[in-house]
């Protein structure tokens, strides 16, 4: 569904991905682990339209075009991390932004109520401030507003950052969910037990590139820490 071929990109003279070969399938989760620096984040922004690129983006076999909010109208969808949303505004108001993609606005009052169908605390808060939330409720909006954009894709990046380990269960339980229905979705995690948990392949990067491609279910937690905290060189 979605596939970069010899990807590299970075910061001007700076590159931070090396020739990237990276393959997301169709309904399946695919984890991105990777230590401090390891250019996940870099990856997400390369896969929005952020950076500037060499190699190949391809999405059902076509390469992608456009800036970051053709490609959310084409279906892929970027959920930033919970701190990311607008406080001022309420939780509806936060959560009707997602609902921009013009694909997206003529059933909006039936596609609001799908995704309160995942999210029912977000129903019960809907006319607060984002700004009072806790920090689980504020990731759950984060994804919420990806939801209302009709994802054939989903980007989440970190949605473990910074929260309580009982939060965090509780907002990958909502992630499998989202994998149930069938959503196709891309997980950048650094929490590697979870990852492992969740995911149906999972990829390692380390220093702009891929050291491992693994179906999650054949890969060893010791495994995976030793070549993740494996010192370089
Ligand atoms: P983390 O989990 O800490 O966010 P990451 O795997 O997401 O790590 P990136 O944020 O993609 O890693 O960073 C990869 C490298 O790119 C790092 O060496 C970082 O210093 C560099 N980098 C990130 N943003 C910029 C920038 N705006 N300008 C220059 N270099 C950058």
């Amino acid at each position: 569904m979605l596939e970069t071929r010899n990807l590299s990109s970075g910061y001007g003279a700076i590159t931070v991905l090396w020739g990237v070969n990276l393959t997301f399938r169709e309904g399946a989760l695919t984890a991105i682990v990777g230590p401090n620096g390891a250019g996940k984040t870099t990856l997400l922004r390369t896969l929005t339209g952020l950076l500037p690129y060499t190699g190949d983006i391809l999405m059902g076999g076509k390469p992608l075009k456009g800036k970051t909010w053709d490609l959310a109208a084409q279906g892929l969808v970027m959920v930033p991390e919970g701190r990311l949303v607008f406080r001022d505004m309420s939780v509806e108001e936060n959560l009707c932004l997602g609902a921009y993609p013009e694909r997206c606005r003529a059933d909006l009052a039936a596609n609001l109520e799908r995704m309160y169908a995942f999210f029912p605390r977000l129903k019960e808060r809907r006319h607060q401030l984002a700004g009072s939330l806790s920090g689980g409720e504020a990731q759950m909006v984060a994804m919420g507003r990806g939801l209302m954009a009709k994802p054939r894709i989903l980007l989440i990046d970190e949605p473990s950052l910074g929260l309580a380990p009982v939060i965090v269960n509780e907002v990958f339980d909502i992630i499998r969910k989202l994998k149930a229905d069938g959503t196709t979705i891309v997980l950048i995690e650094q929490n590697t037990r979870i990852a492992l948990q969740v995911a149906d392949d999972l990829h390692l990067m380390r220093s702009g590139k891929v050291i491992l491609s693994e179906k999650a279910a054949g890969i060893d937690l010791n495994r995976l820490h030793d070549l993740y905290f494996a010192r370089e060189g």
